[in-house]
């Protein structure tokens, strides 16, 4: 397909132009931007778009996502991460769930994120108890299907989850840790099924990829970490994981290993340009230097971080240190939509709250930055989207000027940071395909998807229900570990606010 978009306002965020808008038109031949400039001639059948008052720019990056969480959008609320995860990710679980739900939830997550302007994913897939590779190609299947970009892995975790936190194995009862089984994956297991999806998915429609992600330092061995490693960098794709998101977890380094947990992970070479961390909050001046100095990627993931309570991460100093930073939603358990405008709009407001010196504080320019240009390249993807530039994959959305959110216009930058919610998006191209038009996707018939989901759903979310009260035998226990973590000073300060960390409970006696 060619398409050639006439008299648009471009906003390439490339390195000649950035957040520096201009008029021209864009030509799209095949899956890649063959052509930015002037009055271009039109092909041989060319659909010609009229552009005029709209925008293009670059599809959205999600740089952090769990496809694994949809169903749970608007589930939960005023819980820290280690109780969150409890329901969300039941320690207590009947089995994983049905094919053809896993399949509609990886869709459906992917035509909620094409409509929100989000045309690459990085999906950190989940989906405990087993690695089986028939139901992972379910979800390279549905974001076939869908027309998205995206990186998808298979998370792995091989330590049982009450050696992953602190405190629990003297909190919890003896009968209750009992009914939790450990994992039992090997490292040489999990790079085996890794590069069986490798070699079969890898690449898939020149827009799907496979990476590899172990779930956290605390979460994994340094065997399996450093096998894990090893083939990211062997296949030129993101090492991704998560650090230092809670103040438990800010504990947990000098708990278990007697150092921050980036220390750790320098210690035994986990922080390099493949590594992409997710959160990145509780990190410490120490922690961002290596990470600036190994070339490392975060996600960020304020929305999340703010519903889960778990802390403003401190951007401008990872940002001052040479780290790439993404914008990511994370689950939609934790962010309850998978929209990077509102992503974009809470960084570009929550770190002016974080000191006086407005010379500190995110700029439009920079958020734009991280949802496109930074974030492609937190995915290792910078090379082929995140910005439109000849030679690039064709990832782009127009965006409608004529409303309320452009009126009047002031500075580009500004309006997409602080009014655009998505809502003034018309058109989306994928890897050259017209994906989105006039608020509908071409790829999936929408109607058919949520008939289906109304008609399987209820059963699924009652089972839910039922695994909830389950798990909530283990509920009092993360939250009192959660206290003992976070009551202690340990000299870092991620909240904000000056509400006392526990009225009437305020010392660690
Ligand atoms: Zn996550």
């Amino acid at each position: 397909m060619t398409l050639l978009f006439r008299n648009a306002t471009i906003l390439t965020m490339d390195k000649a132009h950035g957040t520096t808008p201009f008029s021209g038109d864009v030509l799209v031949e095949g899956d890649s931007i063959a052509a930015i400039g002037a009055n271009l001639e039109a092909p041989d059948g060319a659909r010609i778009i009229d552009a005029t008052g709209r925008l293009l720019m670059p599809g959205l990056v999600n740089a952090h996502m769990h496809s694994s969480e949809t169903f749970f959008k608007g589930r939960y609320q005023n819980m820290p991460l280690e109780v969150w995860m409890l329901y969300s990710y039941p320690l207590l679980m009947k089995g994983p769930i049905a094919p053809r739900l896993l399949y509609l939830r990886s869709l459906i997550t992917a035509m909620e994120s094409l409509k929100a302007g989000v045309t690459t994913m990085i999906d950190d897939f989940f989906d405990p108890p087993g690695f089986d590779f028939d139901r992972l190609k379910l979800v390279f299947d549905a974001y076939d299907a869908s027309g998205i970009r995206a990186n998808v892995s298979h998370c792995v975790i091989d330590k049982h989850v009450f050696d992953t936190m602190p405190y629990l194995r003297d909190l919890i009862p003896a009968d209750l840790q009992a009914q939790i089984a450990g994992p039992t994956i090997t490292p040489d297991d999990y790079i085996a099924y890794c590069r069986e999806v490798f070699a079969s998915q890898h690449g898939r429609s020149g827009r799907l990829g496979f990476m590899v992600s172990a779930s956290a330092p605390q979460r994994c061995s340094v065997a399996m970490m450093q096998a894990c490693l090893a083939l990211a960098q062997d296949k030129g794709v993101p090492y991704h994981t998560h650090v230092l998101e809670t103040k438990t977890q800010a504990v947990t380094g000098p708990e278990f290993y007697g150092k921050s947990l980036i220390g750790y992970m320098r210690d035994i070479g986990m922080l390099t340009p493949n590594t992409t961390i997710a959160h990145s909050i509780w990190v410490s001046d120490e922690d961002m230097a290596l990470m600036g100095e190994a070339d490392c990627s975060i996600a960020h993931n304020v929305i999340s971080n703010l519903k889960l309570g778990s802390g403003i991460a401190p951007i401008r100093r990872l940002l001052d240190a040479g780290v790439h930073v993404g914008l990511g939603t994370d689950g939609m358990s934790s962010n309850d939509t998978a929209r990077i405008f509102d992503v974009m709009r809470f960084a570009g407001l929550v770190h002016d709250i974080a000191g006086p010196d407005t010379d500190r504080w995110m700029t439009a320019a920079e958020v734009l930055r991280s949802a496109t240009i930074e974030g492609a390249r937190t995915a290792l993807l910078d090379k082929v989207t995140g910005s439109l530039e000849v030679g690039k994959r064709a990832d782009l959305v127009m965006i409608d000027l004529s409303g309320y959110d452009y009126m009047p216009m002031n500075r580009l930058d500004h309006h997409l940071v602080y009014c655009e919610n998505g809502s003034n998006i018309r058109m989306v191209v994928a890897n050259g395909a017209v994906v989105v038009e006039d608020s509908r996707l071409t790829t999936v018939d929408e109607a058919a998807v949520f008939a289906e989901l109304r008609e399987l759903l209820p059963a699924y979310m009652a089972e839910h229900a039922e695994l909830e009260k389950l798990n909530a035998r283990f509920d009092p226990y993360m939250r009192e570990m959660h206290r003992r973590a976070t009551i202690q000073d340990i000299g870092i300060h991620r909240y904000q606010g000056d509400l006392p960390l526990w009225p009437g409970r305020n010392s660690a006696g």
